[in-house]
């Protein structure tokens, strides 16, 4: 075959009509090239005949020997057994599902072949519903020649359709097309893409199942290196392709941040200025900034986020600013207002549960661009949301979006007076092999230093069985002037039966302590009666803030030094040091208390461990980068953008540093290979851009 399997479409291939082809597209396979990169996602050996007696229960192999004996056994269920011997040792065959044919044929003296996964039985190995076959002379004896490769299928896609097609496909594997430099294979001694695909596919009998399991083998390292390398060369376009776009130069002489930060009761820390003026060379060139604010929690992401704004709204334009939930939402409101209001600058606010004549007030502020700064949830971003002339989006906690809403958000501003500036904060620290793969679209700035004069967190870990101490050192706190948050995390299912078991909580403590004042906040109040309590909590009018997991992001009590965290062990460690962030804002020695209920799994005591050791949330996230793998810390398993065919972010992180000069390179001598092996790997490129 003499075509480019890149644009031949699966319909070539024999027994692929259109309702065959539309089904394979629900794989996402278009090509016979997409055919081809479908690899097998694990392998099966029946290669060979293994020894029964060399069987261990969790091997899956093929085995042959004669039965001794076939009965019907009636127990709690009905089934029928096999027992059959090759000589090193006995298995049991079983079946729940039977004819009286299939018995016959297991009779005594006939010789089987079967292939199944061995578990422990009462008194032999196993092997429950094993495929099966009859051998000897006259029947069919071949054993496979290849591994056995399994596809994930699809309905009415199934598994030998899929091997009949890559073997189609593999007739024209040949021209598949190298786009890796000659000189770089070579120097790596990575095997060939040809090489890589033929073997995957259909793996010699000699390779070992174990080794591509893992997929530590030459050729999938390949072909991980290629396809980590396809997801950095896709950000590094969408990169591209932002920076051709027009932003206004937002050049000031800097009066409205003088005149804020000599406001301000502190001054900057060298970490906050030298982000700040990182910022500020972004803001001053017509590209669309694209940077990424990292600074641990409590590290001063605020005023750094105003600094920004005030140099938009100086140079004329507007700002929104938002964040993932009402709560920080409104906080951020209450501190721009009382920072921006007295300078005369004018803010409004914008969230869902906004009444409508007031949502309308603010609509129509930001539309005729007398409101120069907004603060608000996504409600920001909805299509009646007209800005006048939007100059900077700033989206705090950014990975309570995940990565997909921020590639649309950013689309969302743009408008005839240019494409925005936008700077993206959060408090999740990303590695940085990570940060390559996904944030490689974005420039980054952290915050490393905190503010002077924080004392850092005492965590202790406490069984829930000696609540009574942790409830006596709350009012000990208490009457020292402090305050406590105590963050009740339920076990219950559903939001109302949490807000329930919390106002519980908040009864139980209040009669606890008759001389302090507790207040309760959960999701389901209203905003306003959540806003006052928290006002009230933030003024020193409540001793002790009953809370859920409402709290979590960004809430500033300065005052506040004691976090108590109920089953602390239901929670993820990005979420605790998020949680235990709120205390140690002050100068005061805080404390940290999580208790947990027994008996603790083993990940659960490793968490707990992890925060009573550490307060640095980079060694926190490289903890629970490990614990929960990629996906679910950078919120991007529901949005596809993490999963790949083949690389893995953690295992294969050694392979980054290369893929990024590879990635360079490629840019700079071979720029035309870059879209063909986007779309190897990824598909259709737009799909990144476009949401
Ligand atoms: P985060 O980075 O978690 O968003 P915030 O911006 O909420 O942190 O700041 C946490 C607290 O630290 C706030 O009370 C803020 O006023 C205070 N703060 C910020 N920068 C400084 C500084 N340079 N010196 C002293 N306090 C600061
Ligand atoms: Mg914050």
């Amino acid at each position: 075959m003499s075509a480019d399997p890149a644009s031949v479409s699966v319909t070539a291939l024999r027994g692929v009509g259109s309702k065959v082809a539309a089904k394979l597209a629900r794989l996402n396979l278009h090509t016979v090239q997409d055919i081809l990169f479908h690899l097998p996602f694990r392998y099966e050996d029946r290669t060979r005949v293994v020894p029964i007696g060399s069987m261990r229960p969790g091997d899956s192999a093929v085995i042959q020997g004669e039965v001794l004996l076939t009965e019907i056994k009636f127990g709690r269920r009905r089934s029928l057994l096999s027992r059959i011997s090759d000589g090193t040792g006995t298995v049991t065959l079983r079946f729940f599902h039977f004819n009286a044919a299939q018995k016959e044929s297991l009779k005594r003296g006939a010789m089987v072949r079967c292939y199944g996964e061995a578990r422990k039985g009462a008194a032999t190995l196993e092997l429950i519903h094993p495929e099966y076959q009859i051998v000897g002379p006259g029947f069919n004896n071949e054993v496979e020649e290849h591994l056995t490769p399994v596809y994930s299928t699809t309905d009415g896609v199934h598994q030998l359709k899929l091997r009949d097609l890559t073997d189609q496909a593999l007739r024209y594997v040949a021209e598949l097309r190298e786009w890796l430099p000659a000189d770089l294979l070579e120097k790596l001694e990575l095997p060939t893409l040809h090489d890589a695909i033929c073997l995957l596919h259909r793996p010699a009998a000699d390779i070992s199942v174990h080794a591509l399991t893992d997929s530590r083998h030459p050729t999938q390292q390949r072909l991980a290196f290629e396809e980590l390398l396809a997801h950095h060369l896709s950000m590094r376009q969408l990169r591209e392709r932002m920076q051709a776009h027009h932003a206004p130069a937002l050049q000031t002489a800097g009066q409205l941040q003088s005149q804020f930060l000599q406001s301000l009761e502190f001054s900057l820390t060298n970490a906050q200025q030298r982000v700040v003026n990182e910022i500020h060379a972004d803001l001053v060139c017509e590209v669309p900034m694209q940077r990424l604010v990292q600074g641990d929690v409590g590290s001063g992401k605020t005023a750094v986020a105003a600094c920004a704004a005030l140099a938009a709204i100086e140079a004329g334009y507007q700002v929104a600013m938002m964040a993932p939930t009402e709560l920080l939402a409104e906080q951020h409101y209450q501190n721009f207002r009382n920072w921006l209001v007295p300078m005369g600058i004018n803010i409004a606010w914008l969230s869902g549960s906004l009444k409508a004549k007031a949502r309308k007030e603010s609509l129509s502020s930001i539309e005729d661009g007398s409101a120069q700064m907004v603060v608000g949830t996504h409600a920001l971003f909805q299509d009646e949301v007209c800005f006048a002339k939007l100059g900077l989006v700033i989206i705090d906690e950014q990975h309570r979006f995940g990565v997909h809403q921020r590639l649309a958000l950013r689309e969302k501003g743009n408008s005839e007076a240019g494409h925005p500036h936008q700077l993206i904060m959060t408090a999740t620290p990303i590695p940085r092999t990570l940060a390559m793969t996904f944030y490689a679209d974005l420039d980054s700035s952290v915050i490393d230093e905190m503010p002077p004069g924080r004392t850092p967190v005492t965590t202790v870990v406490i069984p829930d069985s000696r609540r009574d101490e942790v409830v006596q050192r709350v009012e000990q706190a208490c009457k020292s002037g402090r305050q406590v948050y105590w963050v009740c995390t339920l076990i219950e299912e559903s939001e109302a039966l949490q807000c329930e078991a919390a106002e519980d909580t908040a009864k139980l403590l209040a009669e606890a302590l008759p001389d302090l004042k507790v207040t309760l906040v959960h999701g389901r109040m209203k905003a306003a009666e959540k806003e006052a309590a928290m006002l009230a909590f933030k003024q020193g009018n409540i001793d002790l803030l009953v809370a859920t997991t409402v709290i979590e992001v960004g809430v500033d009590v300065p005052n506040a030094s004691l976090m108590v965290i109920e089953n602390a062990e239901r929670f993820g460690l990005a979420q605790l040091h998020q949680l235990r962030g709120r205390v140690g804002r002050g100068s005061h020695e805080s404390n940290c208390v999580l208790l947990y209920r027994t008996p603790l799994s083993l990940r659960a005591r490793a968490r707990l461990a992890v925060m009573r050791e550490t307060t640095d949330g980079f060694e926190i996230a490289r903890h629970d980068l490990e614990q929960r793998g990629p996906g679910e810390v950078l919120g991007t398993r529901q949005t596809g953008l993490a999963e790949m065919r083949i690389a893995d972010l953690l295992r294969d992180q050694d392979l980054l540093p290369l893929v990024e000069q590879t990635a360079a390179q490629l840019f700079q001598h071979w720029p035309e290979h870059v879209s063909p092996l986007v779309r190897r790997w990824i598909g259709d490129a737009q799909r990144y851009a476009d949401v």
